[in-house]
């Protein structure tokens, strides 16, 4: 693979603490058609079918402390996700890894968030036939961003849960990432209105489904249950399985009603966007006694302390 370096990227403007270059772009490195960029310079046609249809896949990884979190199970799921849409990605998986370490050396940040993307692309004669488009491969890393602020980190987070149905995974398969948002976002509007800090919506039974960018957990007498039906298969929520088998502690992937969730001892979500954090308020109700339960902080911690562990993380070789 021939990488060019534009000569841009070792002119990225000077970043101020919060990270928004004047044009108001975070600060980081993309890469995209071959070349790499500074973020402001990463644009896509809009004739491209990712944008006019949303038919894309992507997925998205992040960095702590200079090392990759579990870099290979995101790339699991980026080739899965590729394969079912029936898209080709032109680089191999090693190169693919390579870029992603290179966007981050490039960027020079210790924590980021990574993106990888496929979308269809488009077609040379404008074809409305997805066989003829030229699929596109897109990657950037941009400082680490959290759902939850310190504040809601603190204290947890005040959710709200929205009438609006999660797509059904019979219409878009949702253990496919995807941007099919429409229905997190109008969630998260629902939930802005009933005074949530951010929303989780419901699977076509109505049970509890996920919400915008992240899984949700219930803890009850000790034991773990995450929904199931409907849900992406979150690498966060995957690591919490990996560290209750560690630690013995009881989880399961099951349906999780409504009353299941406000009746629980405690309750968090999940994302590579923030880790592990906890919820204490649903519906303006208090869960449990409205403080961060002792499992959410166990496995928090358990959580954070991975990052450093050479089994679940890699470093990244900045220049
Ligand atoms: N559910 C949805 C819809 C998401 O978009 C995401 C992540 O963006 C998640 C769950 C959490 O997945 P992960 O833990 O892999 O970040």
């Amino acid at each position: 693979m021939t990488i060019t370096l534009t000569n841009t990227v070792n002119a990225l403007p000077n970043v101020e603490q919060n990270h928004v270059d004047r044009r108001r772009y975070p600060h980081g490195v993309a890469f995209m058609d071959g070349q790499y960029l500074p973020m402001s310079e990463a644009k896509v046609s809009v004739l491209d079918y990712g944008f006019l249809h949303s038919d894309a896949t992507y997925d998205t990884a992040h960095v702590w402390d200079g090392r990759f979190f579990r870099l290979d199970l995101h790339l699991d799921r980026f080739w899965r996700g590729v394969e079912r849409l029936r898209m080709t990605l032109p680089y191999g998986r090693r190169e693919v890894e390579e870029i992603l370490h290179n966007c981050v050396a490039l960027s020079g940040h210790k924590s980021a968030y990574v993106e990888m993307i496929c979308t269809r692309g488009s077609s040379p004669t404008f074809s409305r036939d997805p066989r003829q488009a030229e699929n596109r491969f897109i990657a950037f890393a941009i400082p680490f961003g959290s759902v939850a602020n310190k504040e809601q980190l603190e204290r947890g987070l005040h959710v709200s849960i929205s009438e609006t149905v999660r797509i059904p995974p019979n219409s878009v398969d949702t253990t496919i990432k995807n941007y099919h948002w429409l229905d997190l976002v109008m969630g998260l509007f629902d939930a802005y209105d009933a005074g949530g800090e951010t929303a989780l919506i419901l699977d076509t039974n109505g049970n509890i489904a996920e919400g915008p960018g992240f899984n949700v957990f219930i803890v009850k007498g000790g034991a773990l249950r995450t929904p199931e039906f409907g849900v992406l298969p979150g690498i966060t929520r995957r690591s919490v399985f990996d560290i209750c088998a560690e630690i013995g502690l009881q989880v399961e992937a099951v349906d999780v009603s409504r009353a299941e969730l406000r009746s629980a001892d405690e309750v968090f979500i999940t994302s590579t966007a923030g880790g592990i954090m906890p919820v204490t308020c649903v519906e303006k109700e208090p869960i449990g006694d409205g403080n961060v339960g002792p499992i959410t902080r166990r496995l928090t911690k358990i959580y954070w302390q991975k990052h450093g562990d050479p089994a679940w993380s890699t470093p990244i070789a900045y220049e």
